[in-house]
Parts: C-alpha cells; structure tokens; sequence
C-alpha cells in the first residue's frame, strides 16, 4: 500500500472546511474533520495523522488547547490558520508548538506549500550516523528525540527540538537568520527574524546553564547564530 499522508482539519466554519477539503483530496491526502475541540482531541487521539490544520476560535474553546492536548503525546505537524493576525497570538501559538502559522485569508498553493515543507521536516530531520551528541552538559539523544542537561531530561516543542540539531549539524558555522527560517518553516517570507529570536531565547533558557552567556548557541550580531 502506498503511504497516503493523512491530515486532521480542526475547523467549525462550513466554507472553509468545503474549501479545504476540496482542495486536499485533490491531493490525495486522507482526511478527518473535527469542528469542536472536543472532537479534535478525539480524532487525533483515535486516528494519529500526519498532520494537523488548526482554526483557533472554535465553538468549545480555543485551538490552543487542542495544540496541547497532542503536544502531550505527539509532535505531529501543527498548522495554525487562523484570522487573528497580531504578533503575540502568533507567537503564543508557535511557543505552545505549533510549526507554522497561516493567517485568513491564505492562499491554497500557499497553505499547500506550507503543508508539503511540515511532512518533509518530520521525514528529513531523522539523523543519521552517530545517534548522540553530547557536548559539556547538553546531551541530545536523536533516536529518542531527548535532551538532557546535565542528565535531566528537558522538554523542548518541535521547532525549538528543530533548531537545536539543525545548529547541531552545522557546528562551528555561523548560520543566516534567513538560513534558518528556511530551513524550519520551509519559507522565510512571513516570519521574522524576531520570532526565530524568540525562539532561541526560549532553547537557551532551556539549554544554557547562564542564557545571557550562552556556551552553546552564540549570537552573531546581524548575521545569525552558531552551535560551539
Ligand atoms: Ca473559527
């Protein structure tokens, strides 16, 4: 059997879930809709897909819990698409481990765009060779997907988990912001430097023993940073 990607749209608006149901068939991706986030944490819990398309003002709640609630057993890909359109919401989302952020009205080549680069993170970011790296304190198990410091197990979201072996892989070189961005999200249009910045303070003060003087993730100033 061939290996059909199969998404979960989190949405109560009728047009919406038309249109994007349309859309994603054509696609050829299995799909289940959930318009409460009762039924969401439900599906996802019953059927595990590959992916999730999250409205965040649903009848019952806010999608943020939904963003929870799989957080708590799985690191599928969690696109938010959503009109609220401030800064801070979209932080909130991706802190809470969103991967991607898409605002109402969108694109469907976009959002389809968006959807192909989230699966192909998940398939590509399975390290090879060598399975762990340690380093001072910090020791990433990558077949396991654990972080520990100074043998405590952290929790790091997927993006932040993301960042760190991408800055892993590439140690000793300074990365470009607009390296980054594109590595993680697939696109650097539509996110800024300033989320990736939050980002990284969020990984250092997990990582760091002293965050304002990391010995892992240096800045570079104007340019990006690098793994030591
Ligand atoms: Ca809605």
């Amino acid at each position: 059997m061939e290996d059909r990607k199969t998404i979960l749209i989190v949405e109560d608006d009728k047009y919406i879930i038309h249109f994007l149901s349309i859309s994603l068939k054509e696609e050829d991706y299995g799909l289940w809709v959930a318009k409460t986030v009762k039924e969401a944490v439900s599906l996802f819990y019953a059927n595990r897909p590959d992916l999730v398309i999250l409205d965040l003002g649903l009848p019952d709640g806010d999608g943020m819990e939904v963003i929870e609630s799989i957080r708590e057993i799985a690191d599928t890909p969690v696109i938010v698409v959503s009109a609220r359109q401030n800064e801070e919401e979209k932080i909130r989302a991706l802190d809470a481990g969103a991967d991607d952020y898409v605002t109402k009205p969108f694109y469907m080549g976009e959002l389809q765009a968006r959807i192909r680069a989230a699966l192909r993170k998940r398939e590509t970011y399975t390290p090879d060779k060598s399975s762990c790296f340690e380093q001072g304190d910090l020791s990433v198990d990558f077949e396991k997907r654990q972080v520990k410091v100074a043998g405590e197990e952290i929790h790091l979201t997927p993006i932040e988990y993301r960042i760190l072996i991408l800055l892993i892989a590439n140690r000793g070189k300074v990365l470009t912001h607009n390296y980054i961005l594109k590595e993680i999200w697939g696109y650097a249009e539509g996110v800024e430097a300033g989320t990736l910045r939050v980002f990284v303070a969020t990984l250092r003060r997990k990582i760091e023993k002293n965050p304002s003087q990391p010995q892992h993730i240096v800045t570079e100033v104007g340019v990006g940073y690098r793994f030591r």
